[in-house]
């Protein structure tokens, strides 16, 4: 116990009276000067930029501090339905302008740092991205948690505070390097430490069995401790909260080797503990098994899940209510453990029968999956959860035992569907399967697009779909339009304000309103003109980072995602090096000056993502100093694409390519963001590519390539890539020229496994897919000599998007998955 840590009451005689906060320019700059001083400890001489960078943060969270207390107040004094979202990612990115743009004082506040002195567009750009997710998962994660403050949806983001974030990419050479994302160095201005929100986590330790009750002891400990930030929703209609947990040491851990009087092996000890909320992990996709992650895992749940409890039993005697006022929702797998962790506590700890407790548990989870690769799919070994949660193996073990029970019962003489649907994978190494224990205690369980949730049951969930076929629902995802496109792409919202007004940005359907702006000259050319002042921006910002010279007026072709076989961007390769091949061809015909630009991450031992990368360089290297070649054709690759640097690039696009395999990509979300911001897609029939289609009309969109039905259906039939490699002169110049070393004369073989795979195997389809591809980028470029016409479809694409606000996804997860109401309306 920790005195420090006990609950006080101010006793204040008579009501209190906070200073009230103008949001006046004189207002501000009294705020920001005084938090320097007063906050900070400095003064307008010895202020740092990152002393001002803190001061205006703090100036601006001082004004959300009223409404964040008046929404959890609220949440507690009307006793509503709360909902936890459980993520092991938030992509949050930088919080500073999206807060200003929040309270409504960015312009007031710009003015008042140039009155002091301090250089605002500096500072604004000094902040680092909070990079605590590897890519659409963890922002989709932060999307929600701006929608659900700009609802006003209660509830909260409950995660871990990785002191390492996402590695922070260089290209050294032409290929990647990581370097750790130390993004906590100089302090975190806009989270609060709870420490009175602090609890054990255990770990390890055996099973004591005292009739029928069982005790989990001798485990080793670690304490969760809490860091909350708030996250402001648009006009302040309410703000939500992220609570992400921090390891910290028990401090009896190591009291043997202390007593021996062993200090420096006792903080040893310490130190390794606290390793679990160190570092994300950087695989997007791919799971790896290590004993780490799972820790994490357990980690962060555990630490929520006692949280929760203790917020649900502040006022609530009993937990006949605990359904009614909680709803818990998994982000994928990654938070499973949360089911044997509340059936732990509501039977070990609280004494609950094993029935009632599991009957709150199917009522209370909700899962979403996020992928339908099997290598992605996440499983434990037994071996190493009994080792780590014996408890929650057993748990584990239990639940399966009555769940194959009942199947057995309702489909006797098929042990086939019991092995499969079995939370255990007997075959090998036996290993406990997360997905299916997610659906097993979910009431409802989503897919992230029509596509998407309709092949969840058709192949990952068929058996499950078939005995709980109401279970299954499909929840297409969405973007936040205030900081994808009000903050991102300030030109072109304030062309919109201007024609529609300004409340697109919380009811993003009547964008709907710019379809008979579309075809009106003097809108049309604004809208260029601002995709220009954009493009302009991001010219100068790759000058900047690359040193490559790029034509704003040249076509932009943007490719920006993390780096995945799936994904293809090697198909975009082949299309570059073909382009760049016929330009020499035939350098007098008319073409379309275009810039091929690339962003993306790789994990660390992903080899051919890796060598990908390096041979966007090499392309990069040859084309861009090809003097034949001038401005037609400009390949940049954008190192360390993040939250922040998609802000910048997205609205400067003119042509978004969104590519993978039919049947491979979930959703998407980029897609959406690219479309919001005026690019036409180039894309596949694929995830929310399809939507998108739809909403913004088949017209103005430039679809290509197999269907999912037609990539089963040609991988069934033995697919040979040869035949097309040797049918398709330029598909063969292509990879004949990437093999030969025509981009790597000082090491011809450097991309002989690319080639190899290409030509041997080819998973995803590439040259099956690849004539029908340029045929489309030819209609892109056939489109793009007619900018009027060009852009007309840009405003279509943009009148379209109004479905894809995650205001729109986020009130579908309320009303039909978690129940529960907005506070304030
Ligand atoms: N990474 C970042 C920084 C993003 O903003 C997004 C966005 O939408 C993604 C990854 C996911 O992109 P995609 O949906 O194209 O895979």
């Amino acid at each position: 116990p920790n005195a420090l840590l006990t609950p006080t009451h101010g006793t204040a005689t008579a009501p209190f009276e906070y200073d009230h906060l103008d949001n006046t320019v004189d207002a501000l700059r009294k705020s920001i000067a005084n938090r320097l001083v007063y906050a900070v400890g400095k003064d307008l001489r010895s202020a740092t930029r990152r002393d001002w960078l803190f001061a205006l943060f703090h100036a601006v969270r001082d004004r959300t501090m009223d409404r964040w207390r008046e929404t959890l107040a609220t949440a507690q004094d009307s006793d509503a339905k709360r909902v936890y979202y459980l993520s092991l990612e938030f992509l949050t990115g930088r919080a500073l302008t999206n807060a200003l743009l929040a309270v409504g004082i960015y312009d007031a506040a710009k003015e008042a740092c140039t009155q002091l002195g301090a250089d605002f567009d500096a500072l604004i750009d000094l902040e680092t991205d909070a990079g605590l997710g590897n890519g659409g998962l963890g922002r989709l994660a932060a999307c929600f948690l701006d929608s659900m403050a700009t609802v006003g949806l209660p509830g909260m983001g409950y995660g871990i505070r990785y002191d390492y974030g996402m590695f922070a990419q260089r290209i050294v050479d032409g290929r990647q390097v990581e370097e750790p994302d130390y993004w906590l160095v100089n302090g975190n201005p806009w989270e609060f430490m709870r420490p009175e929100f602090s609890y054990p986590v255990q770990f390890g330790g055996r099973l004591v069995q005292e009739g029928d009750h069982v005790r989990w002891v001798d485990t080793d400990d670690v304490i969760a401790t809490a860091y909350d930030s708030g996250v402001p929703g648009h006009e302040l209609s309410s703000v939500s909260t992220l609570r992400l947990w921090t390891a910290r040491a028990t401090s009896g851990i190591n009291l043997d080797a202390f007593n021996k009087g062993d200090y420096m092996r006792a903080v040893e000890a310490k130190n390794e503990s606290e390793n679990v909320s160190r570092v994300l992990y950087p695989d997007d996709s791919t799971e790896h098994g290590k004993e780490l992650r799972l820790r994490q895992e357990y980690f962060f749940v555990s630490a929520s899940l006692q949280d929760i409890v203790r917020r649900y039993l502040k006022s609530h005697g009993s937990f006949d209510q605990l359904a009614d006022k909680v709803a818990i929702h998994l982000n994928d797998t990654h938070p499973a453990l949360a089911v044997p962790e509340l059936m732990r506590i509501l039977v070990d700890e609280h004494r609950l029968e094993w029935d009632a407790a599991w009957d709150l548990c199917q009522r209370i989870f909700s899962y979403t999956n996020h992928t339908l690769m099997q290598e992605a799919l996440e499983t434990w070994p037994v071996d190493l959860m009994g080792r780590l949660l014996p408890r929650h193996l057993r748990i584990i073990y239990d639940l399966n035992a009555r769940f194959l029970a009942e199947v057995h019962d309702r489909f006797p003489n098929d042990n086939d569907l019991l092995r499969r649907v079995s939370l255990i994978d007997e075959r090998g190494q036996r290993r406990v399967r997360m997905a299916s224990l997610s659906v097993l205690a979910s009431h409802k369980v989503n897919g992230v697009s029509a596509l998407h949730s309709n092949l969840m049951v058709e192949t990952i969930f068929a058996d499950f779909a078939k005995i709980w076929p109401e279970r299954f629902c499909n929840k297409t995802n969405g973007i936040t339009p205030r900081r994808w496109l009000s903050q991102a792409n300030r030109p072109l919202s304030a062309l919109i304000d201007a024609r529609i007004g300004s409340t697109w940005r919380r009811n993003l359907d009547e964008l709907s309103a710019l379809r008979e702006l579309a075809a009106d000259p003097e809108f049309n050319s604004a809208f260029r003109l601002a995709k220009a002042q954009n493009k302009k921006r991001l010219a100068e910002r790759i000058a900047q980072e690359t040193g490559v010279i790029v034509n704003p007026e040249s076509l932009f072709d943007v490719q920006i995602k993390r780096m995945h076989e799936y994904k293809r961007q090697l198909l975009n390769v082949l299309h570059v090096v073909t382009r760049y091949q016929q330009i020499l061809a035939h350098p007098n015909a008319n073409w379309v000056p275009r810039t091929v630009i690339f962003g993306g991450k790789a994990a660390s031992a992903y080899y051919m993502a890796k060598l990908v990368i390096k041979l966007i360089n090499d392309v990069a290297r040859t084309v861009n100093n090809d003097k034949r070649i001038g401005d037609k054709l400009k390949v940049v690759f954008m190192p360390n694409y993040r939250v922040s640097l998609a802000e910048v690039i997205i609205p400067a696009a003119d042509l978004s390519e969104q590519i993978s395999t039919a049947g491979t990509e979930a959703s998407g979300t980029g897609n959406m963001k690219f479309a919001l911001n005026g690019a036409l897609t180039i894309g596949t029939w694929d995830g929310a590519n399809i939507e998108i289609a739809e909403n913004v009309g088949l017209d103005h969109i430039f679809i290509f390539g197999l269907r999912t039905e037609q990539v089963a259906a040609l991988r069934a039939s033995g697919y040979n890539p040869r035949r097309y490699y040797d049918h398709n002169y330029d598909l063969k110049t292509a990879i004949d020229r990437i093999a030969e070393g025509a981009f790597s004369p000082e090491e011809p073989g450097r991309f002989h496994d690319i080639t190899r795979t290409l030509l041997e195997s080819d998973y995803y389809l590439l040259l099956a897919d690849y004539g029908d591809y340029l045929a489309a980028q030819g209609k892109v470029d056939e489109l793009y000599r007619r900018p009027t016409e060009w852009t007309r479809h840009a405003i279509m694409n943009v009148a379209g998007m109004g479905t894809f606000s995650s205001d729109r996804t986020i009130r579908e997860y309320a009303d039909q998955i978690w129940n529960v109401k907005p506070l304030f309306e």
